[in-house]
């Protein structure tokens, strides 16, 4: 496969529990999360070039950089370090995952980058590498690789896989205009300087409920830290979490460090309902359907697009 164009499809994340820790030295707050792939998706797309470049397309593709500030840029330049070649690679991402909502697209195009230059090279590195270079370029990175459902810790690149069971249909709603993860995070440690703030606590709830499959536990537990500063900064994503509730979903949380709401639906049918009443409610952008856990990163077959 050395040296020919590699399409890798790629997942975005919600995490059904993000428990945030101190800030670290590093500046990276200690997590505990449980990382959730679901079934929106960017595809990636690399191919031999002259000078690595990256063009994007898809909505809000425009507002990502497409110089080394974008994820899959830097993905390409650690694998091509590490394999000692030339990073002369044409990368094209087609963006399926709603960008800046607390669904990870970024990091989602990372993974693949990852995937897909090692297979474009031969380079057939191994698993612990691969996980090692997606922790180098992002902390939701090594999870996208992985995919499924699973257990994050460190700064969330730390990841063991959950024994889980059952199908979780899922509505995303997505709002007009997206969140800095960095000024969510600051605005927590603000609010925590200030006093108090109820605590996600331990995640063995949400674990518990994916053992058994249970989606109505699993809404009752579904738990954020960062939603309480997210609404600080974006009082209307309240709307969308009450409207999510008022529709008889099984659970609403703000996904990440938002704007996404992700709403848990209690079947496949009732993800159609909830989906279709909050299209009509004027509360958010875009209302997408999805499910989970889907497999992580992923070479797929090159449809010559
Ligand atoms: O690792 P990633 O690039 O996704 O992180 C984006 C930003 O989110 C970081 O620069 C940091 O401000 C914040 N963050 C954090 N602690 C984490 C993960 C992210 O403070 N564990």
């Amino acid at each position: 496969m050395s040296g020919t164009r590699v399409t890798v499809r790629v997942p975005a994340k919600v995490n059904l529990h993000l428990s945030v820790g101190p800030v670290r030295k590093d500046g990276f707050h200690e997590l505990v999360t449980v990382y959730h792939a679901i079934s929106l998706y960017d595809e990636v797309v690399v191919e031999p070039a002259e000078r690595i470049s990256v063009t994007l397309t898809g909505e809000g593709a425009d507002q990502l950089p497409i110089d080394d500030d974008n994820l899959a840029v830097r993905a390409v330049r650690a694998v091509a370090a590490l394999l000692g070649r030339e990073p002369e690679v044409a990368i094209s991402v087609r963006k399926g995952i709603p960008v800046a909502g607390g669904l990870a697209g970024g990091s989602a195009d990372a993974a693949a980058a990852i995937i897909a230059a090692d297979a474009m090279w031969g380079g057939e590195l191994d698993r612990i590498t691969l996980e090692g270079l997606a922790a180098g370029i992002g902390s939701d990175v090594a999870f996208l690789l992985h995919g499924g459902s699973a257990l994050g810790t460190g700064r969330g690149e730390a990841i063991s896989p959950v024994l889980g069971t059952g199908d979780y249909h899922w509505v995303l709603a997505v709002a007009d205009i997206g969140m800095s993860t960095p000024k969510v995070y600051a605005e927590l440690d603000l609010m925590r300087d200030a006093g108090p703030v109820p605590r996600a606590g331990e995640p063995d709830g949400v674990l518990s409920a994916l053992r058994a499959g249970d989606v109505p536990a699993l809404g009752t537990v579904l738990a954020n830290d960062l939603q309480a500063a997210a609404l600080r900064l974006r009082p209307q994503l309240r709307q969308v979490l009450d409207a999510g509730r008022e529709l008889g979903a099984a659970g609403a949380i703000v996904s990440g460090s938002g704007p996404t709401v992700a709403i848990l639906a209690r079947s496949a049918e009732d993800s159609v309902r909830i989906a279709s009443s909050l299209s009509g409610m004027d509360v958010c952008r875009t209302v997408r359907r999805a499910r989970g856990p889907v497999h992580g990163a992923r070479i797929v077959p090159d449809d010559g697009g």
